[in-house]
């Protein structure tokens, strides 16, 4: 058999279920939310990540640079640790990297990683480093911690919550688009996209704060797409969940991009993935005030785009039926 056909998320399964079946010591997490949860103490967890980029599959190198580079592969991994609602303490950073790779980018890549870990109190405390025969790996991991219990996973979504956001959807892809096709104009528009892509900003302080709140239910962020990443909430939750296609926020700037049409830009905001905001699940009853606090702390809403529902479906209910494509995976694609 080959990978393509079990996908990302079932190999996954596959070897977790057959080979790490045994239940875990109380108060341990495993394989299948944003982060791993170790118990610490009788008051406080540790939450741990980890993420791969490889050249030619997550960053092009020459159109993404070293400084950007080094910051996104730290903030892909901070978005897991925001969307547990963990605060970040320390980072690892492994890298396989061809004989001839320069220094001075390197440098750069290290000027981005310590940009970011400054400013998110986050430290390297240690990592690998090997050659690679031809492409840049890079493996990040992070630890972080959080008050015992008040962690948000994929598991904790109820029936009649509201499903909400934290940003706008689908510039992540569309910039990307812009990336691989080269017959596109990267006009003043088409080069904020690809910022987008580059830049992702991992919602840490929001995430930390949200699942301080009474009423956060489940949490995770968008790393490969709604239709993807609501689907492991569903799963874990055994709940369903219809999303109100018209509600996906989508930015002025993709929105006035000539280049794609309407239906196209409600793919990349549903599929396209990268976006790296939340995706939380908030009970109805508090959602007002949830919303209201975190405007208060942020001075912006969450936008609301779906509901909960009662019983598990492995495929999520949109109100306009014409964008059933799945989300990223790596298998797929
Ligand atoms: P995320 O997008 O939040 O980084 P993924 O959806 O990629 O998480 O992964 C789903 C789950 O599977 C996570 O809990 C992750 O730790 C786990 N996982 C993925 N690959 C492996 C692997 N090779 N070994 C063990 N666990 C893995
Ligand atoms: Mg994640």
């Amino acid at each position: 058999m080959l990978l393509n056909e079990l996908g990302e998320f079932g190999f996954i399964e596959r070897f977790s279920e057959k080979y790490f079946h045994k239940p875990l010591k109380d108060g341990f997490l495993g394989i299948g939310d944003d982060c791993a949860v170790l118990p610490e103490d009788a008051k406080r967890e540790t939450l741990v990540s980890t993420d791969l980029l490889i050249e030619n599959v997550h960053f092009i190198k020459d159109e993404i640079g070293g400084f950007q580079l080094g910051k996104k592969s730290l903030a892909v991994n901070l978005s897991d640790l925001a969307a547990s609602g963990a605060e970040p303490c320390a980072s690892f950073l492994s890298l396989g990297l061809p004989k001839n790779t320069s220094v001075e980018f390197m440098d750069e890549f290290f000027k981005g990683y310590a940009f970011l870990s400054e400013k998110y109190n986050c430290p390297l405390l240690g990592g690998d480093t090997t050659k690679s025969p031809e492409n840049l790996v890079i493996n990040v991991t992070v630890l972080g911690k959080a008050k015992k219990n008040a962690k948000k996973l994929r598991s904790m979504a109820k029936p009649g919550d509201v499903i909400c956001v934290t940003g706008v959807l689908g510039n992540s892809a569309a910039g990307l688009e812009f990336l691989l096709n080269k017959n596109l104009k990267r006009d003043e528009n088409a080069r904020y996209l690809i910022d987008y892509h580059h830049n992702p900003q991992p919602r840490v302080l929001e995430g930390m704060f949200l699942a301080s709140l009474e009423g956060v239910n489940a949490m995770t962020d968008i790393s490969d797409g709604i239709s993807s990443d609501l689907k492991h909430i569903m799963k874990l939750s055994q709940v369903s969940a219809v999303i109100e296609t018209d509600k996906l926020p989508i930015s002025k700037e993709l929105e006035e991009n000539s280049n794609f049409g309407y239906t196209q830009k409600r793919q990349f905001a549903l599929s396209g993935g990268e976006d790296y905001e939340l995706l939380l699940t908030v009970d109805i009853k508090k959602f007002a005030a949830v919303n209201e606090a975190y405007f208060k702390k942020f001075g912006k809403k969450l936008y609301q785009i779906g509901t909960i529902k009662n019983g598990f479906s492995d495929e999520i209910f949109f109100t306009e039926n014409m964008f059933l494509t799945n989300g990223f995976d790596h298998f797929s694609a």
